[in-house]
């Protein structure tokens, strides 16, 4: 039978993660493992590596498994590494069977792999044309969407992004629940294009089984297809790590006329009866930062360099000054880094920006209020501020016609303008006073200004964007009760940098939230692959992350101490981490630094981060300073002095664009985005996920490279590794019951263990008591007694049998001395 072979294992690996090797000889905890020199991590191939020259041995210690020796790679006959398209079917499911299965397929051209139901989408760095068709998106639309319902519609086909935009759009149409698809990965790991796939795909879908290629759009559709990208031109930035990055999260929502779907699900697959009507876009923190200044390397936002780069008739239609100015004349822009963001210069994109500002009918005087709006913010750069006749506590804005510039853009007179730069008004209960600021402070409140106009400017966009393309507002037809939401995330990943801020703090308690449905999710697809199979379960144990949670947004969590921390008069930063230490102090979550009083560490889901407090007040305080607000309020230009609330654009499910007041806790900044990401988490639950993990393989953007510690490290923070944890964590290994049959039948004393096999059987049934009964002989000796029981060391379900830890490995070890 068998022929005896090699034993492969995987042994960590300080550079490369994890690399293959030999199992030589095994005594008690002791392995020896043969281990293959390489060259450098591109050359370890799928046979393992023994291509390559000169091996070392080295002696592991196998009761740190799974630390640093994972048992057998997956391997077929002749020692090749076998790949899948779908990881579930991976014999041995582990980190490093993960990254290697990921790796061949990347270098393969395959950037989708599926673990279930989660899509890993390893970006390629090369445009794969053939795998984004008219006849792709067709054919995925075809087998999922309006095909006879089959068990599992996938079969067959590769992963993709589209199985995923098929399956959403078939689970509203014929399922009627609302969807939304959960895309993640750190910056640059393609998540923005990730969501314009599948939303390109489903606004093919729904035009109907019957539709062919090259079809003009309906213009419900392309106002939405088309408007997505405008957000880019204000929330995009070059960064280092991508060229264009999105500096703020999303969540878009498609809206679906689902009032004659009933028809499809009926049977009816002749037309589509479930179109897209309209869409909703939610944003959550706009890097604020960056308006006022960047990185050398980096750029602030697009649409500066756009506007900047544009003919000189054409800015000077919006403020005849700007038409000799370049990025070079505003402080806060500067001459570009680059000259081309994805193939196209600034003025051709300004161009295109324009066009589709149209669509949502920001044009004509609203297009030029919009402008000088963006460029009273770069004016806001250029004030320079000096002691005031020589008192160096008082200030006087020495640039003055950069002043009358902005007074006139926004419409309020110079001498209002200035005061509101360089005094503060001060209340006490009785009375209101007013007090100087230095030059340093008077600069300060410029680049508030200038962050809050903009900040406006970018809310105001997106609430015009609604406007144009919701449904409510568009929609004629069927009616408001009956429209169904395929929502997609665009969001930030969980960041760790050398010092992390409030900022990071924020991005990584949205990470928490998500990481929190990602695992309940997780946990019920696990429930029902065993209730399919026809397994108890009564032991699925994981590791929840309630507890950070609590120690972030808990009743005295890190959050309620800033807050308290940011109302009490004389409050700051170092108060806050002092406080929040010494009440949080049984938290298992929490890392006291007794070295540095402003510093604290979070143990999240995805690792641990390390975070400085300076400024955590101040981030968190989040109120324009009341003299510059009163500016905004008397402003002429109408987007600056509107006050919009983040929290209004957010709140309020199917209602949608209109404006609320908020009369929610706190009006912190963490208090508010707090709101948003509880409403986000609200409107997630009523929904059906699915999810896509992107993986950024390389950080210079080459195709085909795949650096192994950076992608073990997305692995792991975009959970994937838990949830293989998770799904495996009773059963961690598992074998078609074909093959486990066929590759254990020669360990069988069958009569010793005789099959319960009889006539009354199915062949089925008959197959899978034959198997019962060779694994009971066969793992006679890994059986376990507990609290009286027998618990055998595998399980046989209707299609595969379960093993539980070391029993594949020890069945694997004893059929090589059978063979
Ligand atoms: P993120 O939104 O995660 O920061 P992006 O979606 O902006 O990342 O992608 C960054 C870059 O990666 C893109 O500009 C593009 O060059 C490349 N990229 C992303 N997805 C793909 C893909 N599916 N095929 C080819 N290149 C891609
Ligand atoms: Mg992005």
């Amino acid at each position: 039978m068998a022929e005896k072979k090699e034993s492969l294992v995987y042994i960590k690996h300080p550079e490369y993660a994890w690399v293959p090797g030999v199992l030589e000889k095994q005594e008690g905890d002791k392995a020896t493992v043969k281990v293959f020199e390489y060259k450098d991590q591109q050359s370890i191939v799928s046979d393992g590596g023994r291509s390559s020259k000169g091996t070392t041995s080295v002696v592991v210690n196998l009761k740190e498994y799974p630390h640093k020796v994972l048992p057998l790679q997956n391997v077929d006959g002749n020692g090749n590494l076998c790949l899948y398209s779908d990881m579930i079917s991976l014999s041995y499911l582990h980190e490093a069977g993960i990254l290697y299965n990921l790796k061949e397929r990347h270098k393969d051209g395959h950037p989708y792999t599926r673990t279930g139901d989660i899509i890993i989408a390893v970006n390629p760095f090369q445009w794969f044309n053939h795998l984004y068709t008219e006849e792709k998106r067709v054919y995925y639309s075809q087998k999922i969407v309006w095909a006879d319902n089959k068990k599992d519609p996938r079969e067959g086909l590769e992963p993709h992004v589209y199985e995923v935009s098929a399956l959403a759009y078939k689970g509203l149409a014929f399922g009627g629940d609302d969807q939304s698809i959960l895309v993640s990965g750190e910056s640059g790991a393609g998540k923005t294009e990730t969501v314009k796939i599948a939303m390109n795909h489903m606004a093919s879908v729904q035009a109907g089984p019957s539709a062919r290629s090259g079809q003009e759009l309906d213009p419900v559709v392309a106002r939405v297809v088309e408007s997505n990208p405008l957000l880019e031109a204000f929330g995009n930035a070059k960064t280092r790590r991508n060229d264009n990055s999105s500096r703020f999260g999303k969540y878009l929502q498609l809206q679906f006329d689902t009032s004659e779907a009933k028809l499809m699900a009926l049977g009816n697959k002749t037309e589509s009866k479930c179109k897209l009507a309209g869409s909703k876009c939610d944003v959550y923190l706009l890097e604020k930062p960056r308006i006022v200044g960047h990185d050398p390397e980096e750029r602030t936002y697009h649409i500066f360099y756009q506007l900047l780069a544009a003919s000189s008739s054409e800015k000077g239609q919006f403020w005849s000054k700007l038409s000799n100015m370049t990025a070079d004349s505003f402080k806060y822009i500067g001459k570009p880094c680059i000259d081309k963001i994805e193939g196209m210069t600034d003025a051709q994109h300004f161009e295109h920006t324009v066009k589709t500002l149209g669509l949502v009918n920001v044009k004509g005087d609203t297009l030029k209020e919009m402008m000088r709006a963006i460029i009273a913010v770069m004016l806001c750069g250029n004030l320079t501020f000096a002691a005031l006749g020589g008192d160096k506590d008082k200030a006087e804005v020495v640039s003055k016609s950069e002043l009358d510039d902005l007074a006139g853009l926004i419409g309020i007179d110079a001498t209002t303008c200035s005061k509101a730069f360089t005094e503060r008004t001060m209340k006490t209960k009785n009375e209101t006073y007013k007090v100087p600021l230095n030059p340093i402070a008077s600069k300060d409140a410029a680049d508030a200004l200038a962050k809050e106009m903009y900040g406006n400017v970018f809310l105001w966009l997106v609430r015009q964007i609604n406007a144009a393309t919701a449904a409510e507002d568009n929609y004629k037809g069927g009616s408001m009760a009956n429209f169904g939401i395929i929502g997609l995330l665009d969001i930030f990943g969980f960041e760790s940098f050398p010092v992390n801020r409030f900022e990071q703090l924020c991005i990584n308690y949205a990470n928490e939230k998500l990481q929190q449905k990602f695992t309940e999710d997780i946990f019920r697809s696990v429930q029902e692959e065993y209730e399919s199979e026809g397994i108890e379960l009564a032991e699925i144990m994981y590791d929840d992350n309630t507890d950070v949670l609590d120690l972030i947004e808990g009743r005295t969590g890190l959050l309620a101490m800033l807050n308290e921390e940011c109302v009490r008069p004389g409050g700051n930063d170092q108060d806050f981490v002092q406080k929040a230490l010494k009440i949080n102090e049984k938290s298992p979550c929490l890392i006291v630094n007794k070295l540095n009083r402003m510093s604290f560490g979070i143990h999240h889901y995805a690792g641990k981060v390390l975070y400085d407090a300076d400024q955590f007040v101040n981030s968190n305080t989040d109120t324009l300073p009341t003299d510059l607000e009163e500016l905004c309020k008397s402003s002429t230009n109408s987007i600056i002095s509107e006050k919009i609330d983040v929290v209004a654009t957010t709140v309020g499910g199917k209602g949608g664009v209109k404006r609320q007041k908020s009369n929610l806790v706190g009006e912190t900044a963490w208090g508010k985005y707090k709101n948003q990401l509880q409403s986000l988490m609200a409107n997630l639950r009523k929904t059906n996920s699915r999810y896509i993990r992107c993986i950024k393989p390389n950080m210079v953007k080459k195709p085909v490279l795949m650096d192994h510690l950076a992608t073990v490290e997305q692995l792991r923070c975009a959970g994937v590794v838990a949830a293989v944890t998770l799904s495996r964590s009773a059963f961690p290994n598992r074998l078609d019951n074909a093959v486990t049959r066929f590759r254990y039948s020669n360990m069988w004393d069958n009569k010793a263990f005789p099959s319960k096999r009889n006539s009354d059987m199915t062949p089925d049934q008959g197959a899978r008591a034959d198997i019962e009964a060779i694994m009971t002989c066969a793992l006679k000796s890994k059986e376990e007694t507990v609290n009286g029981k027998v618990v055998k060391a595998f399980v046989v379900g209707r299609t595969r049998t379960y093993f539980r830890a070391g029993a594949l490995e020890f069945l694997e070890a004893n059929r090589l001395e059978n063979g």
